[in-house]
């Protein structure tokens, strides 16, 4: 053991080495000093624990390898890029849309340079950032007013607040929706100020109930647009038009919170009908709100749109500025509606409908490409190709399934999921779906170049014989 403690090396030798002094060019003296004491600290408690194993080494070159990984480690980025092989588009765990390419441009030029987020560029008086996507948000959807928050739970949180706030808001029991994340509609009332009525039972709701809870307390009608499951069989809902029809005869203003909101009718690509934010506001319904990067395939915000003397009064509730965007959202956000100007370019340019409407042979290609490379890599490695479909996610279209071609691997002597757990551990890590013993690739989230860093994985996996 003693001799164990005294082999460690010296701090002071370690920093003459010639790869740590690369290091402290790179990073920084305090910081690989920190990483070296660090890694001789555990070294010398597995000695003084006598926690020695096969591989228990003190040399000089495996303390460099450890000092190494540790900065590594320590200073490779928290967030950063990963591959989503599991097929669901908008997958919240992994950052929900991409951005458009030019969106990202404006990002980047937001970034660099100064911008006229709060300043009216003709009389050089103050403006308001609210008012850079008003014009096309009005355009777009047909509504009079818009404004944007920092993401859909805030902006319903804070129309409830504002138009609700000690009053009772009507909605229907099939309605209160949790949604990923801890989102509750009883919750987000409750914060709000707001009381909750609810009416009609589960699977049944009729215009009558709502009608029969207004008193002297109701301060507004809620829709929420049920978007993670749907009721079938024996349901009813009253639609949006009835609902709004009622409130305007009692003088009540009524709120959609559409949740993913499209302003794209998905249902000539096949999908089952999703109402559009243009519909919404077609009704006459006073304020909707939904994501901005759900099918909007935008930057997280939670878009407003409705009549201007509602949005107004938000605009002037202080919670807002406790949920206000920044410019990048801003920017982005922009540049993303932009493109809905022409819904050829929308589908072509904006990622998550394009993802959401590739056609099933362009994903069996993709498959079988992918399959054949992984397939010639090792004798261990066990590669089928399969009909199969993708999610959406996001909690949009929950019962729509997505025609896609799968991937299954499997590998002698090891479980799908330390498969799985192996592919995660590389840079970029890999996600995948494990499903019946097999890890499975959905070609559909996978951007043309990733297939060779996955076949490459693959590769590093065999090679340093994980697999
Ligand atoms: C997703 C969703 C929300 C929350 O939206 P975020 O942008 O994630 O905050 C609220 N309501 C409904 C109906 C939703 O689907």
């Amino acid at each position: 053991m003693e001799t164990y403690l005294r082999q460690i090396p010296a701090v002071d030798k370690v920093l003459q080495q010639e790869d740590i002094k690369n290091l402290v060019y790179e990073y920084s003296h305090q910081v690989v000093v920190d990483a070296i004491r660090d890694v001789n600290q555990n070294l010398r408690n597995k000695i003084l624990n006598k926690d020695i194993q096969d591989d228990f080494d003190v040399s000089m070159y495996n303390v460099v390898k450890l000092v190494k990984n540790r900065l590594d480690k320590w200073l490779q980025p928290n967030l950063r890029r990963v591959i989503n092989g599991t097929g669901v588009v908008l997958h919240t765990n992994l950052g929900r849309s991409l951005l458009a390419k030019s969106a990202q441009k404006r990002l980047v030029e937001v970034a660099n340079n100064y911008s006229t987020l709060e300043i009216d560029v003709e009389s050089g008086e103050r403006g308001s950032r609210y008012e850079h996507v008003t014009g096309l948000l009005t355009y777009l959807t047909g509504a009079e007013d818009s404004l944007v928050v920092n993401n859909n739970a805030g902006a319903v949180l804070l129309a409830l607040n504002t138009l609700a706030k000690g009053e009772e808001v009507v909605i229907s029991r099939g309605q209160l929706v949790e949604i990923g994340g801890s989102f509750r509609i009883p919750e987000v009332m409750e914060q709000s100020g707001a009381k909750l009525v609810e009416v009609g039972a589960t699977n049944k709701t009729h215009l009558g109930d709502y009608e029969a809870a207004i008193s002297d307390e109701t301060g507004l009608f809620l829709r929420v647009h049920t978007s993670n499951y749907r009721i079938v069989g024996f349901s009813k809902e009253v639609s949006l038009q009835e609902l709004v029809n009622l409130g305007h005869e009692k003088g009540l203003p009524v709120l959609d919170d559409l949740g993913s909101g499209t302003l794209i009718d998905f249902s000539q690509y096949g999908f089952s009908p999703e109402p559009t934010v243009q519909e919404s506001i077609e009704t006459g319904v006073d304020v909707v709100t939904f994501s901005g990067d759900k099918l909007l395939g935008g930057p997280q915000a939670g878009i407003i749109v409705g009549k201007k003397e509602y949005i107004e009064k938000m605009k002037k509730n202080p919670l807002t500025r406790a949920l206000r965007v920044d410019k990048f959202t801003l920017a982005t956000l922009e540049e993303t509606l932009r493109l809905y100007l022409d819904f050829e370019t929308a589908l072509e340019e904006v990622p998550t409908l394009r993802l959401l409407t590739l056609e099933p042979e362009e994903l069996e290609i993709k498959a079988k490409e992918l399959a054949e490379s992984l397939d010639e890599l090792s004798n261990d490695v066990k590669v089928e190709v399969e009909k199969g479909y993708s999610q959406v996610g996001g909690g949009a279209f929950p019962s729509e399934s997505l025609p896609t071609s799968l991937v299954k691997i499997s590998v002698n002597n090891l479980t799908a999921e330390e498969l799985g757990d192996s592919l995660r551990d590389l840079n970029p890590p890999l996600f995948t779906r494990i499903q019946s013993e097999k890890v499975i690739i959905d070609p559909r989230t996978i951007h043309e170049e990733e297939i060779d860093i996955i076949i490459s994985h693959f590769a590093t996996l065999i090679g340093e014989g994980r697999v």
